[in-house]
């Protein structure tokens, strides 16, 4: 995989605001968030997006994202947040390295903004989705 800015974060190559650090885990935050303590959680294993990362990685990821979240939650006094994960540029991955957002709701209204645009699942088409991904995991 190429060099990414969050590569040569993990290298020490280039530095950051670093929160949480362990072996195969990096925290630190967001250098232009969208509100205070966006934080960014970084594996350290080279991967561009979430379904090529290792279970490992994702196991170690899921160890530490609550506990993070509790960390910046005590530390700005925010009660809500959005965790944010962005897959492929189409879904606004600017940073080929996967990374979770973590990004508090302010009380003056900063964080994630969303625009959420649902629509209807017809039974038929229910069954037979969800059908097709459970035989694509059990491959
Ligand atoms: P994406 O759109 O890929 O999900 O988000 C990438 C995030 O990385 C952005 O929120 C951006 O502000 C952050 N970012 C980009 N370059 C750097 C950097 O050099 N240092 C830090 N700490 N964050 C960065």
């Amino acid at each position: 995989m190429a060099e990414t800015i969050f590569s040569r974060i993990i290298a020490g190559d280039i530095p950051c605001y670093r929160v949480y650090e362990d072996d195969r885990v990096l925290a630190f935050l967001d250098i232009n968030p969208l509100s205070r303590g966006h934080t960014l959680i970084v594996p350290k294993e080279a991967a561009e997006t979430l379904d090529q990362l290792s279970d490992e990685s994702a196991a170690a990821i899921g160890r530490c994202l609550p506990r993070i979240a509790r960390a910046v939650l005590a530390a700005t006094g925010a009660t809500s947040y959005n965790v944010l994960q962005n897959n492929g540029a189409a879904a606004h991955q600017a940073v080929a390295h996967v990374h979770f957002h973590l990004i508090p709701k302010q009380g003056d209204g900063a964080g994630l903004g969303m625009v959420w645009r649902p629509t209807d699942l017809p039974a038929a088409e229910g069954e037979k989705l969800a059908r097709e991904v459970a035989e694509k995991i059990a491959d």
